[in-house]
């Protein structure tokens, strides 16, 4: 029996599921399908915390030198995979040439605007859909131990100011004598009070419950191979046999560009790269950071929860490669020591790594396929799709049903990628 519905989003996670949400808010029928679980993907083990305070995107003038830096230091929190891949080493020059001032600003300019129409949305979410995922207001802290690299920081506060996000600066001593679970040798902080945090994994599960309870349909184990466009709408392959459906939504992470391939989108294989990332998480320490934190010269994220401890981090290019690496693991707790006196938890529960969705303008990819009139995208959302997910949920059902758009679709729209 082929099964037939409004619209089909393909991928259960972050990005797939609040679209979903708000295009059945939008009075359309849903069907999420994805090829494995609920929040499988990137949205499961990731850091949780939301942050307009990371609008400046990854192509920042100077980033290529220390890219080539971090390329010859171990623990190094990135790392490119030698090898011949031609879409690999295009997506790298394209980035490369982003690496620029001005284009610096533009993607920070775009950036800002979805991640603080996001945060601003979430209070609304969590008590609307009654999201039960430790959702809480924080702020977030950037520590650092090199005070030249804190004043080169401090240096782009302004920038960020522009875009609407606060911050305040916070001298070494101040800042160990207001938190003792940082060690001595603290250069300063910056504190940015606009970011949250939630429990990723929660958040999901939770989002796929107001799914389902607002009438949305959720296949698991179902993965889609193929679409066609017929005259009334897609026919769509699956693995657990066809469905039907008026538009599709590809909400699916960094597999996008190999979906993208059975779908006539072969220009997602240039646009996007999975950049790998890992994450730890332990049972909770007795002496945890107040607040989440960004130990700065490691990279390493640190996240604590009411029942749970998390270390994540690192940007590995390395295709889609399905393996946990040690050393990558091991650098996260050797880089948290350097900062934190209890830097990981009394028991680990677990290890874990996800495929970010990267574009190489560090933008997301929001809008209707070009040349495709029912195929749809969300995806591209990088190191930030959580901290994205309610503004994406909200414009990719605001564009599928034709509603004037509450940010300015352009800079996300597929369309530059054409
Ligand atoms: C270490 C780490 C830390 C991070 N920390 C943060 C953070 O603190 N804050 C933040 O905002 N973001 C963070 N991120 C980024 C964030 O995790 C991602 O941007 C986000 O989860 C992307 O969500 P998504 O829904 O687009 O993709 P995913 O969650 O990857 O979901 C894609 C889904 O598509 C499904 N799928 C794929 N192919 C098919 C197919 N053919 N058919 C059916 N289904 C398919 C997959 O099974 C998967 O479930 C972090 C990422 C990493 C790796």
């Amino acid at each position: 029996m082929v099964e037939r519905t409004d619209i089909l989003v393909v991928g259960a996670g972050v990005s797939g599921l609040a679209s979903a949400l708000c295009l059945l808010g939008r009075g359309r029928s849903v069907r999420v399908l994805d090829a494995g679980r609920v929040g499988g993907g990137s949205s499961h083990g990731n850091c949780g915390t939301l942050t307009p305070s990371h609008a400046g995107p990854l192509h920042a003038p100077g980033m290529v030198a220390q890219a080539l830096r971090w390329m010859f230091t171990p623990d190094a929190p990135f790392y490119v995979r030698p090898r011949l891949d031609p879409a690999l080493w295009g997506w790298m020059l394209r980035f490369a040439a982003r690496c620029n001032p001005r284009d610096w600003d533009a993607s920070a300019r775009a950036r800002a605007a979805i991640l603080n129409a996001s945060r601003a949305a979430f209070p609304e979410w969590i008590a609307r859909y009654r999201l039960d995922c430790q959702y809480s207001e924080p702020g977030a802290d950037c520590v650092f131990r090199d005070p030249a690299q804190l004043d080169a920081y401090v240096r782009h506060l302004p920038a960020l100011a522009a875009l609407g996000i606060e911050s305040r600066v916070i001298d070494g001593r101040e800042y160990l004598a207001a938190d003792p679970a940082l060690r001595e040798g603290l250069a300063g902080a910056v504190h940015f009070p606009g970011d949250a945090q939630l429990r990723p994994d929660r958040y999901v599960v939770e989002l796929a419950r107001a799914v389902t309870g607002a009438g949305g349909v959720i296949e698991t184990g179902c993965e889609v191979t193929a679409a066609e466009t017929r005259d009334d709408g897609m026919r769509v392959s699956t693995s657990l046999g066809e469905r039907h459906a008026r538009d599709i939504v590809l909400a699916t992470g960094a597999w996008s560009p190999l979906l993208g391939r059975s779908l006539g989108l072969r220009w997602l294989r240039r646009a996007m790269q999975p950049g790998k990332g890992y994450s730890i998480t332990y049972a909770r320490p007795s002496l945890v950071p107040r607040r989440p934190l960004t130990l700065f010269e490691r990279r390493v994220c640190v996240t604590v929860w009411e029942d749970g401890y998390r270390l994540g981090s690192t940007m590995e290019f390395s295709g889609h490669d399905a393996t946990l690496n040690r050393r990558r693991l091991d650098a996260l707790e050797r880089g948290a020591a350097e900062y934190l006196r209890e830097p990981v938890g009394p028991a680990k529960r677990e290890e874990w790594y996800g495929w970010r969705p990267l574009s190489w303008d560090d933008l997301p990819i929001i809008g209707r396929a070009p040349g495709h009139r029912h195929l749809w995208l969300a995806t591209g959302h990088g190191m930030l799709g959580v901290s994205m997910s309610t503004a994406t949920g909200r414009l990719l059902a605001e564009l599928v049903t034709g509603e004037t758009p509450h940010l300015d679709p352009v800079p996300y729209s597929p369309e530059r990628f054409a």
